[in-house]
């Protein structure tokens, strides 16, 4: 294991525990390239169902980009069901109305996401949310 993926496997550990996601199953992959091109720092793809996720990270990540990436990553798994749920209203949307709702709904998400991993790592800093 490289020393990126160590750090990577400790933060993952200490944010799941952190954040309630022990009874999830997570896969961990470091990529070079992401499967539909992106040019992505780190992706999360949840299971529809199960709770279950494959995290993927780039191998190029810098050490101080890990625990936003990896908190990043795992409130997008919180937000499975979220997620499911917009699916399925895009699917009753039509091809025109969908993809305004998709491309508002996909920016609102990243947003929060992004606000709520904020939040997180500021409060990690504090010894509150400490286990
Ligand atoms: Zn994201």
């Amino acid at each position: 294991m490289t020393v990126l993926e160590t750090k990577i496997h400790e933060s993952i550990e200490y944010w799941v525990e952190t954040l309630g996601l022990q009874h999830w199953e997570f896969t961990v992959e470091v990529v070079s390239e992401f499967d539909d091109g992106v040019d992505a720092e780190a992706s999360c793809a949840a299971h529809a169902y199960y709770d279950q996720a494959t995290l993927r990270f780039n191998k190029r990540l810098k050490g101080s980009e890990i625990d936003y990436c990896v908190v990043h990553e795992l409130v997008h798994a919180l937000m499975r069901d979220y997620d499911e749920a917009a699916d399925d209203a895009l699917q009753y949307l039509g091809y025109n109305i969908g993809r305004g709702f998709a491309l508002r709904v996909n920016a609102t998400k990243e947003n929060l996401v992004d606000r709520v991993t904020r939040i997180l790592l500021e409060l990690g800093k504090s010894d509150r949310v400490r286990p």
